[in-house]
C-alpha cells in the first residue's frame, strides 16, 4: 500500500463533473482576476463563517499580511503569538515590519497558552495573533478577555481550521478578523493559492479590500498605496464548488480521527485531545512519541506519507536569529516539536489504509521504544 498525507486526487474524483464545470465557465467568461466568481465565494464564505465580510486574497500569507496593515501595525510595533504554527504566521508579522512576541503553548492542545499571554504585553504590543493548529481552535473567550482589558485587537490565524467550533461558532468568527488559506491541502483548498480575511469590522474589511488591490477605488484611481494580493476568478469557482462539501469532509475527518483514538488507545503514542468546547476539524492529525524520527523513517519506509508539523519552532528559525531567542526560551513548543508526527488523514481515507498506517505505526513505535 502506498498512502498519501493527504489524498487531492480522491477528492477530485468525488467531484470531478462539478468541478470541471466551474473552471470551463471561468475560462468561457474569461473572468480571471476577481469578478462575479470571487464577490458569490465572498459571499458564501461570509456567511459561512458567520460574519459580516470576507475578502478574497492571494494567499494566507497575504490574509496575514494584509490584516496587519489594516490594523496599523508597523515598524516598532509587536504581536503575540505562538511559536509553535507554520512559518508564515510569524513572518506575515515581520513582513509588516513589527515583531512577533512568542509566548508558549498549552501541552494538551499545543495552541497559545492564554495563562502566559499577559506578562508577555508591552506598550509596544499591537494585537494577539493566535494560531487555531491543527484545526482546533485556540481557547478564544481568555485571550479576548486579556484583549479586552488591554484594548488589543485579536486576529486568528485560522489557515488551518475551517469550519472548526469553538464553543458553537465558527473559527473566524471568533476573534475581530481573520485568515485563512486556500492552499491546496487545507480544509477548504483551491487549486493554486489563495486565501481570505473575514471580520465584522467595516473599516478593516474596507482597509484590506482596498490593499489587496492597488489601493483602487475605481479602474485607475488609486486612494492608498496597496498591494497586488487579489485572488483569482477560477480559484474562487473551485472554492464555491468545495464550500458545501466542507461540513461532511470535516465529518469525515473527525470520524478518521475517533478511529485513530480508539486504534491507539492502548499504545504507547500520545493521540491529541481537545477542549470539550471545541470542534476541531483535524486539518492534521498529529500524535507523539518521543522516538520521533525513527518512527517517521520507518513509516515513509512502508510507503505512508507522515509529515511532522513542525521540526523547528519560530524562535529556533535560521531567519529569526535576529530576535535572539535561546534554545529553552518555550520549551513546549521544543519539546512537541521534537515528538509530533503527522498521519494520513483525509474524509476519502478507508478503514483498510487506516488499518495499515496504524499497524505500520505501532510496529515502529515498538521497534524504537
Ligand atoms: C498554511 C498556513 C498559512 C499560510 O497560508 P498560505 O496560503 O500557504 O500562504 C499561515 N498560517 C498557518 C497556520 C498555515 O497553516
Amino acid at each position: 500500500m502506498n498512502i498519501p498525507l493527504v489524498d487531492l486526487k480522491a477528492q477530485y474524483q468525488s467531484i470531478k463533473p462539478e468541478i470541471d464545470a466551474a473552471i470551463q465557465r471561468v475560462v468561457d467568461n474569461t473572468a480571471f482576476i476577481m469578478g462575479r466568481e470571487v464577490a458569490d465565494f465572498e459571499q458564501a464564505f461570509a456567511e459561512y463563517c458567520g460574519v459580516r465580510h470576507a475578502i478574497g486574497v492571494s494567499s494566507g500569507t497575504g490574509a496575514l499580511f494584509l490584516t496587519l496593515l489594516a490594523y496599523g501595525i508597523g515598524p516598532g510595533d509587536e504581536v503575540i503569538t505562538t511559536p509553535f504554527t507554520f512559518f508564515a504566521t510569524g513572518e506575515a508579522i515581520s513582513q509588516v515590519g513589527a515583531r512577533p512576541v512568542f509566548v508558549d503553548i498549552d501541552p494538551v492542545t499545543y495552541n497559545i497558552d492564554p495563562d502566559k499571554i499577559e506578562a508577555a504585553i508591552t506598550p509596544f504590543t499591537k494585537a494577539i495573533m493566535p494560531v487555531h493548529l491543527y484545526g482546533q481552535p485556540a481557547d478564544m473567550d481568555p485571550i479576548i478577555e486579556i484583549a479586552a482589558r488591554h484594548n488589543l485587537p485579536v486576529i486568528e490565524d485560522a489557515a488551518q481550521a475551517h469550519g472548526s467550533l469553538y464553543k458553537g461558532r465558527r473559527a473566524g468568527g471568533l476573534g475581530d478578523a481573520a485568515c485563512f488559506s486556500f492552499y491546496p491541502s487545507k480544509n477548504l483548498g483551491c487549486y493554486g493559492d489563495g486565501g481570505a480575511v473575514v471580520t465584522n469590522d467595516d473599516n478593516v474589511a474596507e482597509r484590506v479590500r482596498l490593499l489587496r488591490d492597488h489601493g483602487r477605488v475605481s479602474k485607475y484611481e488609486h486612494a492608498i498605496l496597496g498591494y497586488g494580493h487579489r485572488l483569482d476568478g477560477i480559484q474562487a469557482a473551485v472554492l464555491s464548488v468545495k464550500l458545501p462539501h466542507l461540513d461532511a469532509w470535516n465529518e469525515g475527518r473527525r470520524q478518521r480521527a475517533a478511529r485513530y483514538k480508539a486504534l491507539l488507545a492502548d499504545s504507547a503514542v500520545i493521540t491529541p485531545q481537545h477542549l470539550p468546547e471545541t470542534t476541531p476539524v483535524y486539518h492534521c492529525y498529529v500524535v507523539r512519541t518521543p522516538h520521533r524520527d525513527a518512527v517517521v523513517e520507518r513509516l515513509r519506509a512502508a510507503n505512508i506519507g507522515v509529515g511532522v508539523h513542525y521540526p523547528i519552532p519560530l524562535h529556533l528559525q535560521p531567519a529569526y536569529r535576529f530576535l535572539e531567542l535561546e534554545r529553552g526560551s518555550f520549551p513546549i513548543a521544543e519539546q512537541m516539536s521534537n515528538e509530533v508526527l503527522t498521519l494520513p488523514i483525509y474524509a476519502e481515507m478507508t478503514d483498510e489504509q487506516q488499518d495499515y498506517v496504524v499497524e505500520k505505526l505501532l510496529e515502529a513505535v515498538q521497534m524504537e521504544g
